[in-house]
């Protein structure tokens, strides 16, 4: 059956890698408010000429912009078919009223870093501007910023400046928190550990994830 699954997890807690490797495993559309809007910014279609600013300065973008992203999204045929991984979304409770309004939740995860060591990852973290694939300066692609995925150019996000970076934390502590609450007061939240390898984490997030389904 269709999963419909949504990851939260503060920046540099390995959401990103880890919801594409979810999402792969369920075979379910990955689905990055992130990346949608770094891909209509470069696009410079009319919503990413609106998000630009907010993205660049760490603050969310509105709910009324992202509902509208979200929403002509979840009614493509890949969601239809296999269901879909929310990354990024919702990030406050007016984006989760909503969504729910749309569509029911299987589960909510939290993946739980702490706040020390997000901050280190993410001065490390590059991304690929093509595709989006995550890599760090400790596990860099294997030609120098060259993505082995797509052949895209390989680097460090505007947004991961250390104002930036800051902002972004703060938005998360006082909108996306409370939105977590607001899914564990629903009875679908699981919390998981995000320390450990990519391998460790991924397990227990598909072992957490199978007993809430199942439960
Ligand atoms: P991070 O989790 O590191 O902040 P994302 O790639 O998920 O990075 O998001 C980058 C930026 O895109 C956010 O700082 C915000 O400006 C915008 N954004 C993404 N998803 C949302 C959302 N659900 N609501 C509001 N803004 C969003």
């Amino acid at each position: 059956m269709a999963v419909r699954l949504l990851i939260f997890g503060r920046q540099g807690a390995g959401k990103g890698t880890q919801s594409v490797l979810l999402a792969r495993h369920y075979g379910a559309a990955h689905i990055s408010t992130g990346d949608m809007l770094r891909e209509a910014v470069a696009n410079a279609t009319p919503i990413g000429l609106e998000a630009k600013s907010f993205m660049d300065s760490g603050c969310l973008v509105p709910d009324e912009v992202m509902l509208g992203v979200v929403e002509e999204r979840l009614a493509r045929p890949d969601v239809m078919a296999g269901g879909f991984l929310l990354d990024g979304f919702p990030r406050t409770i007016g984006q989760a009223e909503a969504l729910l309004g749309l569509t029911p939740i299987d589960v909510a995860v939290d993946l739980v870093v702490a706040e020390d060591v997000v901050l280190e990852r993410i001065s490390s973290r590059r991304v690929c501007s093509s595709c989006g694939r995550i890599y760090s300066v400790s596990e860099p692609p294997t030609r120098a910023w060259i993505c082995d995925t797509c052949g895209g150019d390989v680097v460090q996000r505007d947004d991961d400046t250390p104002a930036a970076v800051t902002k972004r934390l703060g938005a998360y502590t006082s909108e996306t928190q409370p939105t977590i609450g607001w899914f564990d007061g629903k009875d679908v939240l699981v919390t998981v550990d995000g320390l450990g390898t990519r391998e460790e984490v991924s397990a227990r997030l598909i072992s957490a994830i199978d007993h809430a389904r199942h439960a």
